[in-house]
């Protein structure tokens, strides 16, 4: 085994899930076996539901900002100090290559704690709203912000480390507590967390740990129960579907970060208007990531040099990816053989659709026994097809022609999703089409626009509310305004 078998972590113990059950944990670059990770029970999940609700209306915990932001920097720390553990995982259990998991997976997420921590100093705990007549008489009135309550945290395997710390952070920071659920094929990445917040000192239940090989259990529990003030979901569009409609009976509140198809618009004036195409290439990460734009947008005019430029890129990629060992190597293999076939399956359709297939959109066997797919790119797609419309969740960059800046906002608008985007130009003219596009998050130029200190979220079916930032500790506050009539 190349993991260590991991526990979970429960009213601020390490254990394994009663009874001992384990299940393997898969790794994608060799489809074997890399550890066993503690199956949770219903009960062990009933146990972490009962340890943060006692943690957090027992204990003094949501009352003590100070003592948690202290906490948090400690526990960020550990952290920091466990770096190359969580490149390790990152790599052996997410699939990350090594180019990938040191910057995006790991520094990335450490440095979105850090950005979050940055935020708290702005948190308003009580605003003073003056004093106002009203009814014939005055009243004093003051605005509180608290915790909500227990957080059901469930997050997806894409970036494991930056998900869940971009919801157990911040949830922690607003003096909430938190179970957390992470997706069955990543738990040594939630376990390790267990571990290193024992060695940071949290008290007992204010993070709980569940991880299992049942993808819906743990997480139906959470959502249903009324002892669950929160959920905080990031995965996909369907299972966000039904987490609204399992938490509705208890009128839940529910925050949700979804799927996405996002735009990377290239305007005629683009500086360096090849190698900004060329750019577009979807292969960080396998193309799993949630807010990655996966459709290129490019004038109808220079839409041959732009596949000629794509071409040259792919053609220059063929042998650089899928590599464990290469420090520059940024693409890796998927995370299943589910995802594989079903990435596969979407290149049939794209074929079936009519697309021309540019490059890539064969399955390597050769790469090794894992879930490798080629860096593949579609042209001649029209937005209507599934290919454009779908997400993929793999390396597959659809090519789609506009008109004019009108065109490529309407084409860039036209989906259900509208998580990210990017846009190439001059900058007032690609800030015009950034502003006009429906969606989070949109970098113009290259421009970081997401990172610890900045809100991230979705606008239609790619979800509701914000996470990361002051936005994303402020997701975890209810709001009270107290009234005291002055005598
Ligand atoms: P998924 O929706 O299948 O699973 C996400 C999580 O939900 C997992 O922990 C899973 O076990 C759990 N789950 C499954 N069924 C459930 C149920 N009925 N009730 C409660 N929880 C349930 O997603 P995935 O395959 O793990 O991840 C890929 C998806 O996540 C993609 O669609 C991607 O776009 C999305 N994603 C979004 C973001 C974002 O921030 N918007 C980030 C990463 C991934």
């Amino acid at each position: 085994m190349l993991l260590p078998e991991s526990q979970l972590y429960i009213d601020g113990v390490l254990r394994p899930a009663k009874g001992g059950k384990t299940y393997d944990n898969i790794g994608p670059w060799t489809g074997e076996v890399i550890g066993l990770a503690a199956d949770a029970s219903a009960e062990d999940v009933e146990e972490a539901i009962a340890a943060a609700r006692r943690a957090f209306d027992d204990t003094d915990w949501s009352n003590q900002h100070r003592y948690r932001y202290e906490l948090m920097k400690k526990y960020r720390d550990v952290l920091v100090a466990n770096r190359d553990r969580l490149v390790q995982i990152a790599r052996l259990e997410a699939g990350a290559a090594p180019g990938a998991a040191f910057r995006a997976h790991i520094d990335g997420a450490l440095n979105g704690a850090d950005g979050v921590l940055e935020c708290f100093a702005n948190v308003k705990w009580e605003e003073d709203r003056g004093v106002r007549k009203e009814m014939g008489f005055e009243t004093k009135r003051l605005v509180t912000h608290e915790a909500v309550g227990v957080v059901g945290a469930i997050t997806p395997w894409n970036v494991p480390l930056y998900v869940n710390i971009g919801k157990v952070i911040p949830a922690l920071l607003a003096g909430c507590t938190v179970v957390l659920k992470p997706a069955p094929d990543t738990p040594a990445m939630a376990a390790i967390m267990g571990e290193l917040a024992v060695e940071a000192g949290l008290p007992p239940g204010v993070l709980n740990i569940v991880t299992g090989s049942d993808p819906a259990m743990a997480g139906e529990m959470l959502t249903r129960d009324p002892r669950v003030d929160v959920i905080s979901f990031t995965g996909s569009t369907g299972v966000g579907k039904k987490i609204m409609e399992n938490g509705a009976a208890t009128l839940k509140r529910v925050f949700l970060e979804l799927g996405g198809k996002s735009a990377f618009i290239v305007l005629d004036d683009a500086p360096n208007f090849a190698q900004t195409v060329m750019g577009s290439m979807v292969i960080f990460h396998a193309g799993q990531g949630c807010a990655y734009p996966t459709r290129l947008l490019v004038p109808k005019e220079r839409y041959e040099e732009a596949v000629k430029a794509l071409e040259m890129a792919y053609a220059g990629y063929a042998s650089k990816w899928g590599n464990f060992d290469e420090p520059t190597c940024i693409m890796g293999p998927l995370i299943s053989k589910r995802q594989l076939e079903r990435v596969k399956g979407y290149v049939e359709i794209g074929k079936a659709e009519g697309a021309r297939l540019l490059a890539g959109g064969n399955v390597r066997t050769d790469k090794g026994t894992g879930f490798f797919i080629e860096p593949t790119c579609f042209v001649d797609v029209r937005n209507d097809m599934r290919i454009a419309q779908e997400e993929i969740f793999g390396p597959v960059l659809v090519v789609i022609p506009f008109d004019d800046d009108e065109d490529a906002v309407r084409i860039a608008n036209d989906s259900i999703y509208g998580l990210g985007g990017a846009v190439f130009g001059s900058e007032e003219r690609a800030t015009k089409i950034a502003k006009r596009i429906r969606a989070g998050t949109i970098s113009v130029n290259g421009g970081m626009s997401i990172t610890g200190d900045l809100p991230f979220g979705g606008y239609k079916q790619s979800g509701m509310g914000r996470e990361w930032g002051l936005e994303g500790i402020e997701e975890f506050l209810e709001v009270k305004a107290i009234g005291t009539r002055l005598l």
